[in-house]
């Protein structure tokens, strides 16, 4: 546990929340903050700050849970969607330093628009970045 880690804490029972689901690895809550109402957070029991952290079975276990959750948000609130998303690192916007998943759930009808700005490749820019990232991959 990282002293200070706010979800640390709920993992622990110090700080309430509204759990939804619970098993030895995961903890999903609601936001308390929703994007929607129903906006759920899955969050790992041990402390990793990011996904690049996370070891792979547990990062498994997260993405069926994920899956789950989806789910559920549809027979619930007969949703029309979701937004999964996870942040990473502050300049991501990641506020909470400790890994988690966001899942929305989303209506035809409820305005919601994740939006940024699209930007544009000068000439044999795109075959730089392709061949920058394909060496580490
Ligand atoms: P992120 O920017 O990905 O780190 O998002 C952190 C999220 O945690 C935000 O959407 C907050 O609304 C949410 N949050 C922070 N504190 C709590 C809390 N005590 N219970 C539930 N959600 C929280
Ligand atoms: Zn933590």
């Amino acid at each position: 546990m990282a002293t200070d880690c706010i979800f640390c804490k709920i993992a622990k029972g110090e700080i309430p929340c509204s759990r939804v689901y619970e098993d030895k690895d995961l903890l999903v809550f609601l936001d308390i903050a929703p994007a929607n109402k129903g906006h759920c957070l899955i969050v790992t029991k041990e402390h990793y700050e990011t996904l690049t952290d996370l070891p792979p079975e547990l990062l498994r276990k997260t993405t069926e849970v994920c899956q789950k959750v989806a789910k559920a948000l549809s027979l619930s609130l007969g949703t029309d969607g979701f937004n999964l998303f996870m942040n990473n690192g502050r300049a991501a916007g990641q506020l909470v330093s400790h890994a988690h998943f966001h899942i929305v759930p989303r209506f035809s009808t409820d305005g919601i628009r994740f939006e940024w700005p699209h930007k544009k490749y000068a000439d044999r820019e795109m075959q730089e970045y392709q061949d920058k990232i394909k060496k580490f991959l």
